[in-house]
Formats: structure tokens, C-alpha cells, sequence
């Protein structure tokens, strides 16, 4: 009797990809490309967006979400349908054009449906839609044998945003371009943060325009930016009062001017103790720093008591990983 033959079953490889705080960001002029040229300082941070891609062969890409689980964004008020109904669920979606951008450049004739965990804060500024695509990107380059290394999985990463890059790098690393021209950079420990999201998302380009507006109106002089060498210091001595003296975001008075409310929860923080407030990349999640983890979790107690959305994360963590298990 011959053999029975079992069709192959569907793999899946599952892969999270961290968000990420700017712990400096200057912003320099607008360029011809409409992009403006940023000196970014990116840390990468314990808060994980998921990606579970299948094999479909010879099919497309396609996506969907799975709610997050209860102890992350993704389920409190910022959370759940608001959220989700803001991520487009076709091939505009970042994860499902990072997968469509590998499938072109090795060549590949099978396709994959992506199954999204969210809990990075949508529109939020931590940049969960290029975590979306870091993790698609090394999901599908596993799922189909494309053995594409980091440099050129980078490289396809910064042709879908200017954030994908170091959402596959993760850890902490000088972003230069429009974000995407990436340098490690020493950290030493972890430092600790407590995350407030909002519900209602920033549009990233209108904060930007937001900002251009601002300087025109004040006549200000606006020079190519480089990396700030106090941040970098800061961030490799390990002390979070050294780094609390110096964060930075070009783009907090923007978002303010847009969210008013933001200077409320970021004086709410000073109140209760954080060492230093910021506005996240383009807003509009306000990140906190704490002395310590213990310090972060008190914060984060105290902020919920008094009616905010707050969660302890702390970085740098990895970049984008496969997880155990099919
Ligand atoms: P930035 O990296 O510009 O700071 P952000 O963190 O503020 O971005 P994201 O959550 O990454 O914001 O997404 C911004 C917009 O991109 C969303 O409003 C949504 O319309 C679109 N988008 C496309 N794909 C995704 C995705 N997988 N997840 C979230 N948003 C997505």
C-alpha cells in the first residue's frame, strides 16, 4: 500500500516588533519631497505589536487584527473598535505593502495572511504601523525561505516608511534622512517610562505642517538638524535624571498647538512625580520617565486613579523577533 499523501499544512510564523519614543527629535527644514529632515533619537520600547503570518499558496496578502490582550493598549478607552477602525484592512495597510514590497524583490509565488495583535497606540506617535511592517517583513522573509539579510530587509523596510528600519533594529539608534538612516547608539540599563495614550490619533503630516507653520509665523531660522550629543550621552551613562535634563521633541509645540489637553496630562506627570515629560514622536502619547521601574509602576498607579490610561514600559528593547512556536 502506498504512502498516504498529506497536503502540506499551512505554516505560520508569528513575530512581534517593538514601538518606539523619540528621546530627541529635531526637525529641520522641509525638503523638495515634501519629508523634512529630522536628527532622531529613537529608543525602543517594551509595548509589542504582533504579526502572525500563514502561508496562502499562490495566493495574495491579506489582513486582519486580533484584539490585543486586556493588559495592553489596544483594550482600555483608547482601545478596542476606535482604534481598529482607523487601521486600513487592505493593501494600504503597512504590514500587508511590506509583505507585497519582500513577495516583489525575491521573487516570491506563494502569499501569506498577516493576523495583527495591536497594542501600540494607534496614530499615537510610537509608530505601531512600521512596527506592523518590521514584523511582516521578517514573518514573510522566514515563512518563504527568502533568506534575505538585515541590511537588505532594511533597505526594502525604508522604501515603506521612515520608521520601519528601526523597528527592525530596535534597541537604541540615531536616525538621520527623514528617520531611516540608522547608527546604533550605546545605552547602558534600561530605562523606565510610563505611557499615556489618547483616543483621538495625530495626523503625523499635519503635526509637521503644524510646526512649519509655527516657525514661519515666528520668523524662525530653521538649520539641518544633527543628533544631540547631550541625549546620546545621557542615554549611555544610564541615568535617567541625566536623561530626564535633556529629552527633547521639536514637534511637542505643534501637537500641543492641535491637542491642547496634552499640556494638562504632561503637568498631571510633573505633579505625580515623573522625572521628565514628552510628547512622543508626532503625539499625541505622552511618555514619562521614572526614576526606576518601581518608580514607573507608582507612576503609572497614579496616574489611573486619577482617570488616565497609563502603562510602565521601559527600553531599549530588541528589535523585531520571531517568537517560539508556530
Ligand atoms: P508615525 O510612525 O508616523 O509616528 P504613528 O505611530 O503616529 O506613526 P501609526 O499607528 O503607525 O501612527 O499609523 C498612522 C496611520 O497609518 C494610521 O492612522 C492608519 O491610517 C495608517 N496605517 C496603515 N497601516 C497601519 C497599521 N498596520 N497599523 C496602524 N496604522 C496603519
Amino acid at each position: 500500500m502506498s504512502p498516504a499523501v498529506h497536503p502540506a499544512s499551512p505554516r505560520t510564523v508569528r513575530v512581534q516588533a517593538p514601538g518606539k519614543i523619540n528621546v530627541s527629535l529635531r526637525v529641520g527644514p522641509p525638503r523638495d519631497d515634501g519629508y523634512h529632515s529630522v536628527a532622531s533619537i529613537y529608543l525602543a520600547v517594551s509595548l509589542y505589536e504582533e504579526v502572525a503570518a500563514t502561508s496562502v499558496p499562490g495566493g495574495g496578502i491579506t489582513v486582519s487584527m486580533k484584539p490585543a490582550d486586556p493588559q495592553h493598549f489596544g483594550s482600555g478607552p483608547t482601545g478596542g473598535q476606535e482604534q481598529e477602525a482607523n487601521v486600513p484592512l487592505d493593501a494600504g495597510n503597512l504590514a500587508v505593502r511590506a509583505a507585497a514590497a519582500l513577495q516583489d524583490a525575491a521573487q516570491v509565488g506563494d502569499g501569506a495572511h498577516l493576523e495583527l495583535v495591536k497594542r501600540v497606540p494607534v496614530a499615537g506617535g510610537m509608530g505601531g504601523g512600521s512596527a506592523d511592517a518590521a514584523a511582516a517583513l521578517v514573518a514573510c522573509n522566514a515563512l518563504w525561505d527568502c533568506g534575505l539579510e538585515a541590511e537588505s530587509l532594511s533597505r526594502i523596510a525604508a522604501g515603506i516608511g521612515a520608521d520601519v528600519p528601526f523597528a527592525l533594529l530596535g534597541g537604541a539608534a540615531v536616525g538621520l534622512g527623514i528617520g531611516e538612516r540608522l547608527t546604533p547608539a550605546p545605552a547602558t540599563g534600561l530605562f523606565h517610562w510610563v505611557l499615556v495614550p489618547t483616543p483621538a490619533g495625530l495626523s503625523t503630516p499635519r503635526v509637521y505642517a503644524e510646526l512649519d507653520r509655527i516657525r514661519a509665523e515666528a520668523g524662525a531660522d530653521v538649520v539641518e538638524p544633527a543628533a544631540d550629543a547631550n541625549v546620546l550621552r545621557a542615554l549611555e551613562s544610564g541615568d535617567p535624571a541625566t536623561l530626564a535634563e535633556v529629552l527633547n521633541n521639536d514637534l511637542e509645540p505643534a501637537a500641543l498647538a492641535l491637542a491642547p489637553p496634552l499640556a494638562g496630562i504632561l503637568a498631571q506627570g510633573r505633579r505625580h512625580g515623573a522625572l521628565a515629560a514628552l510628547v512622543s514622536g508626532s503625539g499625541p502619547t505622552v511618555a514619562f520617565l521614572g526614576s526606576g521601574a518601581e518608580d514607573a509602576v507608582r507612576l503609572a498607579h497614579s496616574l489611573t486613579r486619577n482617570g488616565l490610561e497609563a502603562f510602565a514600559v521601559h527600553g531599549p528593547a530588541g528589535g523585531a523577533s520571531i517568537l517560539p512556536g508556530a
